[in-house]
């Protein structure tokens, strides 16, 4: 088939082999515990059972947009109103207990109606599967393609009797920012996000408790900080957040390492959350950054700067 024009579909292998001792050295110099804490898996990180991990870990990752300190308060309001163990809590969960709950609930696009969909669609999901793993595990089956797996995994989440809801708590208002269905051509970031907590790992940050989904299929959880690091290190030219991207990120991942992908995602993301890669790049922090070698931009700036001088 003929390449389209600047299409750009992955490192090549020369590429791959010089970025990859490169990266690992990154990674191993990233204090990951440390950085857990201005992370959203801080959540399920206060949970032992698989079924309270996965349960805590999707209303976190489904609240983890805007200001980490407005999101962080809502997320950990709710839990500590859910007692010890989210995943019976949400399978007990009824209209009457969701009003309880999240009567006055708001957190910027998302009302109480939205969280209830999602908590009691979970509590329905662990009633007739198990687990979320098992829901999961149904269509992508089904499916066969992870964008497929997760539009069947949020439709059921969401397939809850709305009128009982809504005379309750009221009109929805943002469930689908909160639990896209159907799923677009974005690159459904905090899906993706869950997706690496649960199935890679076990390690300091993923969880690795679904051992039904191999690593190998994840997506790049694609945001700002990951699609700026990821144009700065040659793995796209693409500059849009969308599925297709994400896709392109990770084919360039995994010619570093096709079993575990998106394993550089943690190291890669918080690097351009903490300012040490800011958006507008500085060149006193692009001469001490180990990438250096392997940036397409810093060198450049490091040169401007020097010429300056
Ligand atoms: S060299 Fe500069 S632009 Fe490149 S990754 Fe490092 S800090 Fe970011």
């Amino acid at each position: 088939m003929k390449k389209r024009r600047g299409a750009h579909t992955g490192l090549s292998t020369q590429a791959a082999e010089r970025l990859r001792p490169r990266l690992e050295a990154f990674m191993a110099s990233t204090d990951a515990r440390a950085r857990i804490g201005f992370d959203p898996v801080e959540f399920p990180h206060r949970y032992r059972d698989p079924r309270d991990v996965e349960v805590s870990a999707l209303l976190a990752a489904a609240l983890a947009y805007g200001r980490a300190d407005l999101f962080r308060p809502k997320v950990h309001a709710l839990l500590s109103r859910m007692g010890p163990s989210p995943a019976a809590f949400v399978r007990a969960l009824d209209v009457a207990g969701a009003r309880e709950l999240l009567t006055g609930f708001v957190y910027r696009f998302n009302v109480g109606t939205d969280l209830a969909v999602l908590l009691m669609g979970m509590g329905r999901a662990l009633r007739e599967h198990g687990s979320l793993e098992a829901l999961f595990v149904q269509g992508w089956k089904a499916s066969g393609t992870l964008h497929g797996a997760l539009a069947a995994f949020t439709a059921a989440l969401r397939d809850i009797p709305m009128d009982s809801l809504r005379e309750a708590l009221g009109p929805e208002r943002g469930l689908h920012h909160l639990l896209p269905s159907p799923l677009g051509p974005g690159a459904a970031k905090r899906l993706n996000l869950y997706l690496r907590w649960m199935v890679r790992g076990p390690d300091a940050v993923d969880f690795g408790i679904w051992k039904q989904v191999p690593a190998s299929v994840l997506l790049v959880p694609l945001d700002t900080h990951i699609g700026r690091m990821a144009l700065n290190l040659g793995l796209t030219r693409r500059t849009d957040l969308t599925w297709r991207t994400a896709e392109e990120v990770t084919a360039s991942l995994r010619a570093l390492d096709p079993l575990d992908p998106v394993r550089y995602d943690f190291a890669l993301c918080h690097y351009g959350m903490s300012g040490a890669c800011p958006a507008k790049t500085l060149p006193e922090h692009c001469a001490r950054c180990s990438l250096l070698p392997s940036c397409k931009v810093g060198p450049r700036v490091v040169a401007r700067a020097t010429l300056q001088i």
